[in-house]
């Protein structure tokens, strides 16, 4: 089941986009079931338990946080994490360059944008990009490579909405990498797309789709 799960998305989103199985709350069973089926990237929101299942698991996985980090976890995935797509805060990206420094890592990050229009959702206004976007260009934070934004769509039936928020975060992207990141070629990733969204999602430009329940089954 879940192997042919993970092969019926990655035909439909093609060569060119990268699934994140999301294996939060999951047994490491699952994980194995999709590590089997070819499965290497697994996304986590909780740092403590993707810490576990990294250590449990084969080595050549990649482990991708998705959701909220609090600041005190950060050093439980500093040493291994492949991805952290939730940064939502300047003080959150101080952080993480200093566990980076501590145990002298390049730590690979996205930046999270606030583009739904429900109040519960993380996420950098414009303001706040811009002043992280400042920090960064200073040079202060050598233990951080930005690889590009990563957004969450409002949880909506609103198909038109939904696309609506996404190009919003294609387009910030664009001009963003114009503006600040040209010459960077490691600035690529969007990071957008859930399992009720994937393919509108990849039709607007991700790169990175995070998917859980239609994968592993409903949590
Ligand atoms: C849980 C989660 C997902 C996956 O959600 P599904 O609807 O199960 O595909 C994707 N992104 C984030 C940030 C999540 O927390």
């Amino acid at each position: 089941m879940i192997g042919a799960n993970i092969q019926k998305i990655n035909q439909e989103i093609g060569p060119n986009v990268r699934l994140i199985a999301v294996s939060k709350t999951k047994p490491l069973k699952d994980l194995l079931e999709a590590y089997h089926a070819g499965q290497k990237i697994f996304g986590e929101n909780k740092a403590q338990e993707m810490a576990l299942k990294h250590q449990e698991l084969p080595k050549d996985i990649e482990w991708h946080f998705i959701g909220h980090l609090q600041t005190n976890k950060v050093k439980f995935i500093a040493p291994f994490v492949s991805l952290i797509h939730s940064v939502d805060s300047l003080k959150l990206l101080q952080f993480i360059n200093k566990e980076g420094e501590k145990i002298n890592r390049i730590i690979p990050c996205l930046l999270q944008i606030y583009i739904a229009t429900e109040e519960t959702k993380f996420g950098l206004n414009l303001n706040e990009l811009t002043e992280i976007i400042e920090v960064l260009k200073s040079g202060n934070l050598k233990h951080i490579e930005i690889k590009g934004f990563m957004g969450m769509a409002s949880n909506l039936e609103d198909t038109n909405k939904i696309e609506k928020e996404f190009e919003t975060l294609k387009t910030l992207f664009d001009s963003t990498k114009d503006a600040y990141f040209e010459d960077m070629d490691s600035f690529k990733e969007i990071s957008m797309g859930m399992s009720g969204d994937y393919l509108l999602a990849v039709k607007t430009g991700s790169t990175l789709v995070r998917v859980g329940s239609l994968i592993f089954g409903s949590r």
